[in-house]
């Protein structure tokens, strides 16, 4: 089996690279080659840990594995951050395993690969704009995924805004100006909004955005988290990787239990890359409800064992 070790990753993955294994694993997904199993998530009842695994089987790549890992609150302590993950791949011929890859960078990368893929599709035209809400850790992944769209300009709001400093950083970084603002400013300026908080009730509301609009809502993963109005949910085109996880523990929970929007309304971001739907046609704004499923996970490590073998950085060891 191999073995790419979390410290290699970062040397090895490149947004670009992350991008393009996303947008085939969606494309895999709508033609109903891949699926996602259901995923597993304990609190453990040691070290207040939440450990889970997320798995899925690519039938037209060829990947078959899981992530496994999940949230040690008290990590510090151990010099570690507090999200720890790995992904295994297996032979899909044999059922033998073919790999253990770092997943905490992929994690991070495969996430912000989403949201970019769903701005390739859904932004409106002539994007301009990106708003910005939230400024923690993957804030500054989600910044620099986006830009494979050309935008001028980044506005940014955040609860605590002593971290806009993480904003404002990486637009310099990316060579673009950067804009703190008020919300109502954002969702009137940003042609596209990233959303990337663990809020648990919604910040942008209905009225705040103006014009056509994309917006990527990337921070609810769980239940009970939310980052938008209902209402501006109800007014978006809505899409999302998997339907199952969105309307459980995506943005849509909120509007689908009130009965705002239908379940049957969300649509799959790779039935657009597909070219098995329209996309944008003529909405004013669409939405990305990016909830994270475990095929992600497999396809970024698969991208990064195909280029760690090339390289030579793949550790090799008789299984
Ligand atoms: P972080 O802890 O580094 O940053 C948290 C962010 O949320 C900051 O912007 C902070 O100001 C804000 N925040 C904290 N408490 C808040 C509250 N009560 N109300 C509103 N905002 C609050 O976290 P991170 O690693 O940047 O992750 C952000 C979110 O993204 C988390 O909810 C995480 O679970 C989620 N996430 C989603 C996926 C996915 O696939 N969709 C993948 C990874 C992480």
């Amino acid at each position: 089996m191999y073995v790419v070790a979390e410290k290699e990753i970062a040397g090895l993955m490149t947004p670009a690279a992350a991008f393009e294994a996303i947008e085939a694993m969606f494309a895999s997904m709508a033609s109903r080659k891949a699926y996602n199993f259901p995923v597993v998530r304990e609190a453990i009842g040691y070290e207040d840990a939440l450990y889970g695994f997320k798995g899925g089987f690519d039938g037209a790549g060829l990947v078959l594995g899981l992530k496994a890992g999940g949230y040690w609150p008290h990590n510090q302590k151990h010099n570690l951050i507090n999200h720890q993950s790995t992904v295994f791949l297996f032979d899909p011929d044999t059922g033998r395993v073919k790999a253990a890859i770092g997943g905490n960078l992929l994690t991070a990368l495969r996430t912000a690969a989403a949201s970019a893929v769903s701005i390739k599709y859904l932004a409106p035209k002539g994007a301009k704009v990106l708003g910005m809400i939230g400024a923690g850790h993957q804030s500054a992944f989600q910044m620099r995924a986006a830009a494979v769209h050309q935008f001028e300009k980044v506005v940014g709001w955040n609860p605590h805004p002593e971290m806009l400093s993480r904003l404002a950083d990486t637009a310099a970084e990316l060579g673009l100006p950067f804009e703190a603002v008020e919300l109502d400013q954002l969702g009137a300026d940003a042609d596209v909004i990233v959303s990337i908080t663990s809020s648990f009730a919604p910040m942008l509301m209905d009225g705040h955005v103006k014009g056509a609009t994309h917006i990527a809502a990337m921070g609810t993963d769980t239940k009970g988290k939310q980052e938008l109005d209902p209402a501006l949910v109800a007014r978006a085109r809505v899409f999302t990787d998997e339907v199952a996880q969105s309307v459980s523990i995506g943005e849509t929970q909120h509007a689908v239990a009130s009965g705002l929007i239908a379940e049957s309304a969300i649509s799959e971001l790779g039935a657009v890359v597909a070219g098995l739907h329209e996309g944008r046609g003529t909405a004013e704004v669409t939405l990305f409800d990016g909830t994270g499923v475990g095929l992600q996970d497999l396809a970024v490590a698969n991208k990064v064992l195909e280029i760690a073998i090339e390289k030579g950085i793949a550790q090799r060891s008789k299984s």
